[in-house]
């Protein structure tokens, strides 16, 4: 039917109205109609009995010797009786009619089988409305029985047009078109209202729904009716707001997950069983050097040439077991090394989709192995040199130099100053070992001036021996910065120590502090010494590198002193730089926290 509710309801309300108005008619034209035949019957009955009574009263016997006279007195009750007059003998002859002529009723047919003279002969009286077959025209008639002394002699027939008759039915036939006719119309202007009353408030609702739907949660339904549609309203506020929550909840768990997908340093890829990619993070595609849209939908064989985990993966789609493994490849500028985890992708606990690869690069974590390892190997060196050379000069001892004074106290200072370089460097790794550790730092403010002047006193022996002047600048200036005290000791300590020690004679170290910005100032400690080659200033903030290993170990340095300093000073968020040419001295400098 139709796709809208209204014009269904319209429809409906129409079309059962119009089967009852049928109804209605058919029973009330049946109705008027026999009320109508009754009436006419008995208006006839009467007319026919009248009739009778005046033939009686003529004394026109025998009917069928009176022809003549019975033709007057019929042509005068019809203009009495407004009715046709047929008189007809005991037989069914015609014997006269009102609107026949004398002349030609000895041709009429025969009328005994005529519905009411029949019921005339049988009854006394009958009666019928049909067609007339002597005039065609619809007639009503009404016929009883005439007799005379006793004897049937013949049928009195009155038959009566149904002009008025037929007027009257065409004309109620046609008001109650008109009456059903009108009252189609109003029954269509109420459908029209009530259809709209009804469909007005369901279509805000589908006019919101569709809104809803479309993504925006903000409008609701109205819930200011108290009726059904004000409880279905409450109803789809209350499914909205579950539904809100729902797509809120499942986009946050969504989110979530491409999150931490997104800040995996793995790279993750999902495919099918047929090898297809589903998912990549966007580790995955800066490992292949390539975008999302360029890998997802693609076969992983397409995307990855590396045999070394195309297998793994085709094992783990096949037996549904996880595989691991490393693998190396190399790019121009270098190697990389990848570890991988291929493991059967499930959707629920029994329907497998296809394999979760999961890549990491690990060529910082081989590198930081390798640094681990070699710091190792130097930390083992560097301590096996002095233990080697005490159990040296020990077994000298033992050996009979401990009888000679001379030998003895020169191979006991020996064995004190190999003890003391073990020490320095256990404290030195003990130093390095706790940086690495991220101990919280405990920062003060520290009132920068002074703080140095009292560290440089300390080295004043020192600079002494080698008359070398220290100088700050500037030397009285309030300056405070944000500072670990204990740890700014051990860079500064490290750093004048360091100039001290490689510059020569006469030379100078001075400290100089400059205002970098309001919230930082510059630190330099410069020396007047021997330098560093340009191609070493990298080098010498890693552990154990010295640019001249006997020079260092000549003057008690373990090699781990800048690189205690650069991890200080990088916990302090800031960087320290060399500036430093061979001959020229050396510049160290590093900015810090204002307070
Ligand atoms: P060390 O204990 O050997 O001094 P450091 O880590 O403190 O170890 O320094 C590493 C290397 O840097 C030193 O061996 C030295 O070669 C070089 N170096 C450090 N400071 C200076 C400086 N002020 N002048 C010249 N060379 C320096």
């Amino acid at each position: 039917m139709f796709t809208n509710y209204k014009w269904n309801f319209v429809f409906v309300v129409l079309l059962v109205s119009l089967i009852g108005f049928i109804i209605f008619d058919i029973i009330l034209i049946y109705s008027i109609r026999t009320y109508l035949f009754r009436q006419t019957f008995d208006e006839m009955h009467i007319k026919t009995d009248l009739t009778l009574e005046l033939l009686e009263e003529k004394q026109l016997f025998p009917l069928s010797s009176k022809r003549n006279e019975l033709h007057e007195f019929v042509s005068q009750i019809k203009t009495i009786v407004y009715s046709r007059v047929t008189i007809i003998d005991a037989n069914g002859r015609v014997l006269s009619d009102s609107d026949v002529e004398n002349n030609r009723i000895p041709f009429l047919d025969n009328h005994i089988n005529r519905p009411e003279v029949k019921g005339a002969q049988q009854t006394g009286w009958g009666q019928s409305y049909r067609l007339s077959d002597t005039v065609n025209r619809k007639l009503f008639y009404t016929a009883f029985q005439i007799e005379h002394e006793g004897e049937k002699v013949g049928f009195l027939r009155l038959a009566y047009y149904a002009f008025h008759f037929e007027n009257s039915m065409n004309r109620i036939f046609v008001f109650i078109l008109l009456a059903n006719f009108i009252g189609l119309i109003i029954l269509f202007i109420a459908a029209m209202y009530l259809g709209t009353l009804v469909t007005f408030p369901i279509l805000r609702i589908v006019r919101i729904a569709q809104k809803i739907s479309s993504g925006n949660f903000e409008r609701s339904f109205p819930t200011n009716r108290k009726d059904e549609i004000g409880i279905l309203s409450q109803i789809l506020n209350q499914l909205t707001d579950r539904l809100k929550n729902q797509i809120e909840l499942l986009s946050y768990e969504r989110s979530k997950l491409e999150n931490i997908l997104t800040n995996l340093n793995s790279g993750i890829v999902a495919i099918d069983a047929n090898k297809k990619i589903l998912h990549v993070n966007p580790e995955f595609c800066s490992i292949l050097r390539e975008t999302k849209e360029e890998i997802i939908n693609k076969r992983i064989d397409e995307i990855l040439e590396w045999e070394a985990i195309l297998n793994p993966i085709g094992c783990t789609l096949k037996n549904e077991r996880p595989e691991t493994g490393e693998f190396i490849y190399y790019i121009e500028t270098g190697k990389v090394f990848l570890s991988y985890i291929v493991s059967p992708f499930f959707i629920s606990k029994d329907e497998k989709i296809g394999a979760l690869i999961q890549i990491q690069d690990i060529s910082e974590l081989k590198y930081l192995e390798a640094i681990r390892r070699s710091f190792v190997a130097s930390a083992s060196h560097e301590l096996k040199t002095p233990l080697t050379a005490i159990v040296g000069y020990a077994e000298t001892l033992f050996e009979g130099a401990v009888q000679e004074p001379e030998a003895r106290k020169h191979f006991l200072n020996r064995i004190l100053a190999q003890a003391r370089r073990l020490e320095y460097l256990v404290s030195d790794l003990l130093k390095l070992s706790q940086l690495e550790h991220d101990i919280p730092l405990e920062v003060d403010e520290i009132e920068l001036i002074p703080f140095l002047q009292k560290i440089i006193d300390e080295f004043a022996d020192k600079a002494n021996q080698k008359k070398i002047y220290v100088s700050l600048e500037p030397f009285n200036q309030q300056i405070m910065v944000k500072a670990d005290e204990e740890l700014m000791r051990t860079v500064f300590e490290n750093l004048i120590d360091n100039a001290l020690k490689y510059t020569p004679t006469d030379g100078q170290v001075k400290i100089k502090v400059n205002p970098s910005d309001k919230e930082s100032i510059k630190i330099e400690v410069l020396d007047t010494g021997i330098g560093i080659d340009p191609k070493y200033h990298d080098r010498i903030f890693q552990r154990f590198y010295r640019v001249d290993k006997a020079r260092s170990r000549e003057l008690g340095g373990t090699g781990l002193g800048l690189a205690i300093v650069k991890h200080i000073i990088e916990r302090h968020s800031s960087v320290i730089f060399v500036r430093s040419e061979p001959g020229k001295g050396s510049c160290f400098c590093f900015d810090l926290e204002t307070a």
